[in-house]
């Protein structure tokens, strides 16, 4: 009998490549999503496969499922900071009341259970590259407090169903990844990136440009992930890749990929937008034998290929792409 995984937020953008992935390694797999944020185009065309269920659910209500289910991944919740921003209070419910629905599901099911956490834990970090081992630091009633508190309630609930429910619990810390299936309109700095260059529009670098992220691209991610869920760790794990840039750099990059003609702007940095992050990867290198493969050039082509595919609609039609 095939084994049965249950993905919630599984039509957004890493939830859906996760979907793809348990199908091609032979799970059954039950999407769970209210498409707040998702998009049920990701996942249409896994629609026709019998081994795929949908279900459109809000998470932060009671989860009912009839048989069997062998691992629970939890990766509903806004992600993008406009996203979170624009549904605080949905963001807040689903950390909280949707983890604890998905680890009750875990439980009555004896399943294994992965939380999608996040390097937001780890806030406006003091220390630079973020070891698990580091505690952060999180402004609790900041704008992005919604998001990085879920997270950590998430993450804190997730090891206490751990010890006293003897679940066999995994967190993954994810670090900013980019790649096919992120929306054009998701806010975040690769897409918006990318659609301003593909259209000539000026490109928004928030603050001096001087912050860094670490971008990991989408199929690492899940390598990682799934490395992750039949692991026996039970503590958290980053994944991520540790190529460290500023958003300055990103963006000259992705104007050079694109051949645009777009100019640089420099806009307000959001409150408490974080001045560095890199992941720490030695734990998932030593417990997963995981690191990641692909270059950022590399998935910024194909994640370009993409929205010059998928998002045209809304484009200028005299805009060109010259690569
Ligand atoms: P996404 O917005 O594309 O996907 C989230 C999915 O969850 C969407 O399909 C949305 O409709 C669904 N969802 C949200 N609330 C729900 C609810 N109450 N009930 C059912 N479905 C709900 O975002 P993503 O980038 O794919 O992120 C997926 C997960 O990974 C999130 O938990 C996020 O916190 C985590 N994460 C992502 C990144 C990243 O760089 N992409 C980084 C850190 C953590
Ligand atoms: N950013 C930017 N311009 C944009 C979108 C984002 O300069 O149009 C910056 C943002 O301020 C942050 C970084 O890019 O410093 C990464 O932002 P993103 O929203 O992608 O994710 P975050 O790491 O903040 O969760």
């Amino acid at each position: 009998m095939k084994k049965i995984t249950l993905i919630t937020g599984g039509a957004g953008f890493i939830g859906s490549h996760l979907c793809e992935l348990f199908l091609e390694k032979g799970y059954k797999v039950i999407c769970v999503d209210n498409l707040i944020t998702g998009k049920l185009s990701n996942i249409r065309h896994l629609l026709k496969n019998k081994n795929f269920i949908f279900i459109k659910h809000n998470v932060s209500e009671h989860i009912n499922i009839k048989g069997p289910i062998h691992y629970v991944l939890h990766f509903a919740s806004p992600a993008s900071p406009i996203d979170y921003l624009k549904y605080p209070i949905q963001t807040l419910k689903v950390g909280s009341l949707g983890t604890h629905n998905a680890l009750g599901l875990a439980k009555a099911k004896k399943a294994k259970f992965l939380l999608a956490s996040t390097s937001e834990v780890y806030g406006d970090p003091l220390v630079n590259p973020q070891p698990e081992s580091y505690w952060g630091n999180v402004n609790p009633i900041g704008p992005r407090g919604v998001y990085d508190e879920s997270k950590r309630f998430a993450e804190a609930i997730t090891m206490a169903y751990h010890r006293v429910h003897k679940i066999d619990t995994k967190i993954v810390r994810i670090f900013n990844t980019y790649g096919e299936r992120m929306r054009e309109e998701d806010g975040r700095a690769i897409p918006n990136f990318i659609s301003q260059a593909l259209n000539n529009n000026p490109i928004t670098v928030y603050g001096n440009g001087s912050q860094t992220r670490s971008f990991c691209y989408v199929s690492d991610l899940i390598d990682g992930i799934y490395k992750l869920a039949l692991s026996k760790a039970n503590d958290p794990i980053n994944i991520g890749n540790p190529n460290e840039m500023t958003l300055l750099e990103l963006a000259k990059t992705i104007i050079r990929l694109t051949g645009s003609k777009s100019k640089i702007v420099f806009n307000p940095l959001p409150i408490d937008d974080p001045k560095v992050r890199r992941p720490d990867i030695a734990k998932a290198k030593k417990i997963l034998k995981w690191r990641p493969k692909v270059v950022l050039e590399t998935g910024l082509l194909r994640t370009i290929d993409y929205f010059a595919r998928h998002c045209g609609e809304n484009r200028d039609p005299k805009a060109s792409m010259s690569r």
